[in-house]
């Protein structure tokens, strides 16, 4: 019997077609490197979590009434790109900071340390190792080749984006302690829950050690800390539910660094010698994207969507190994929701935006789709800022592709007859005129809906003056059928009923 997990895996790898250039000096491969665990059915975790219940075996009260001890570190302030190495304080070390255990985080290395025990310091309270970023794969066979820096890089990234996110920013309560493993083989990283275990791979073919990526850590730590909030889907839950999950991690991950690119570091591709073809990829993922590309197109996205492209020598074979990271429905289609959230944070900056996609992530359940996620973020609008910015995220969304739904939620205020709109004929064929009348000449929205409240349309009108305004509009490009036009500028909005025939 198979002791399955749920795990949400970060990276994988596909299969591809390639036709090998001319130019070419060895064949290329495509690289199918898809982990086994895809195929495993973790029937046996489906679980729903009670919000308030610490699901943790570790006591917090516990922990945070011991002894604690400061301990000096060396870490990277984000990855080995920077200058060097930082020496920062590792703040409340459980007993005399001589392990690697505090009130948020347990890490240690696979290799070094076992599987359960935390990472010894240098010295005391002294954390101080330095690093070793040359290529890290001999550490899966010579334990001396493991660095210790590297658990130490992953604790304090964990505790700080815990500390200074999660609880000073957004106050969350964080009541579990995250156990971190370093040094484990293969490419990647990825979450467990409910055990609250995070796995960083020593990296291998295409990718470098993830033990030493801070975007890489917090996009893992944004899946436990979402599974502690109730939502944690696996690979029983539809693509589309998965797929806010990637979304949302790599969204809080992106705001908490106020950078959009994801693992930068991790996927430079080790050396081509003499392979040949199309550019590197320079990150793992983004939230700046192209919005005619990256859009969901009410629910009919691009087939074409893939990213990652690494292209390597393979010292074992002789062969140039070519691979797209990631085409998997819920890694792209992830990447088109966090675009979407990071549109509304260039618009109304992340103070707001990261709490509108905390208490969204709270109303979602493991049949949420995007269409029921949109809903939420409407109603935490309508809770959290009394609806003041519920045509923005209805037009950023919209603009993404997605569908934006009729009845936003129970919560929304009844429709205000602000416009003595009126539209005729009805029913029509070709155009409808629309008669409105206007106390601001702020822009106003005229949506259309079919019968299931799907946004099929929607235009925008500035009124050159104040009051009585009519104009015409088209309805050529609709089928027959019933639609609803509905008038909205800030949170007012009126709704009339139209026929078209052909
Ligand atoms: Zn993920």
């Amino acid at each position: 019997m198979m002791n399955f997990k749920n795990i949400i895996w970060l990276l994988f790898f596909g299969t591809g077609v390639i036709t090998a250039g001319a130019q070419n000096l060895c064949p290329i491969e495509w690289v199918n490197q898809i982990a086994q665990f895809e195929d495993t059915t973790p029937i046996a975790f489906v679980r729903t979590v009670q919000p308030g219940l610490p699901y943790s075996t570790t006591n917090p009260v516990y922990f945070r009434s011991q002894l604690q001890t400061d301990a000096l570190a060396n870490v990277f302030r984000h990855d080995p790109r920077d200058p060097s190495f930082v020496e920062v304080v590792l703040p409340g070390l459980i007993g005399d900071g001589t392990r690697l255990e505090g009130t948020y985080v347990r890490a240690g290395s696979e290799r070094l340390d076992g599987f359960f025990e935390a990472a010894s310091s240098a010295d005391g309270a002294d954390f101080r190792f330095l690093p070793d970023t040359t290529v890290a794969l001999p550490c899966n066979t010579v334990i001396s080749e493991c660095s210790r820096f590297d658990a130490v890089n992953a604790y304090y990234h964990v505790d700080q984006f815990a500390r200074k996110f999660w609880v000073e920013q957004l106050g969350v309560n964080i009541d579990f302690q995250v156990d971190v493993k370093v040094h484990v083989g293969g490419d990647g990283a990825f979450a467990t829950a409910p055990e609250n275990v995070l796995k960083f791979r020593l990296g291998d073919i295409f990718m470098k050690n993830a033990a030493l990526s801070d975007d890489i850590i917090y996009h893992e730590y944004a899946h436990l800390v979402a599974a502690r909030l109730g939502f944690f889907p696996t690979s029983i839950q539809s693509d589309q539910t998965r797929a806010l999950s990637e979304g949302y991690a790599d969204y809080f991950t992106a705001t908490y660094t106020n950078d959009p690119q994801i693992g930068e570091w991790v996927v430079t591709c080790p050396d081509r010698q003499n392979c040949v073809g199309p550019a590197n990829d320079k990150e793992l993922r983004s939230l700046v994207l192209d919005s005619d590309i990256w859009n969901w197109k009410f629910g009919f996205p691009s087939s074409d969507l893939e990213y990652g492209f690494c292209l390597r020598y393979h010292t074992g074979d002789g062969k140039c190994k070519a691979s797209y990271n990631n085409f998997a429905n819920r890694y792209v289609w992830g990447m088109i929701w966090s675009a979407a959230w990071w549109d509304l944070r260039i618009q109304l900056g992340p103070q707001i935006v990261d709490q509108l996609a905390l208490k969204a992530v709270q109303n979602h359940t493991l049949e949420t789709d995007f269409t029921d996620a949109v809903e939420h973020i409407l109603w935490a609008d309508q809770v959290f800022f009394s609806g003041q910015y519920n045509a923005v995220i209805r037009d950023t969304f919209r603009s993404r592709g997605f569908v934006l739904p009729l009845v936003q939620a129970l919560d929304t205020p009844a429709e205000i007859p602000a416009f003595n709109f009126s539209i005729w004929p009805n029913p029509t064929s070709h155009t409808v005129e629309v008669k409105f009348d206007t106390q601001t000449t702020s822009t106003l929205t005229i949506a259309w809906y079919d019968l299931l409240g799907r946004e099929i349309k929607n235009q925008k009108i500035t009124p050159d003056h104040i009051g009585t305004q009519q104009v015409t509009l088209s309805t050529e490009s609709l089928p027959s059928g019933v639609y609803m036009l509905t008038m909205e500028v800030g949170n007012k909005r009126e709704s009339r009923q139209l026929t078209v025939i052909r």
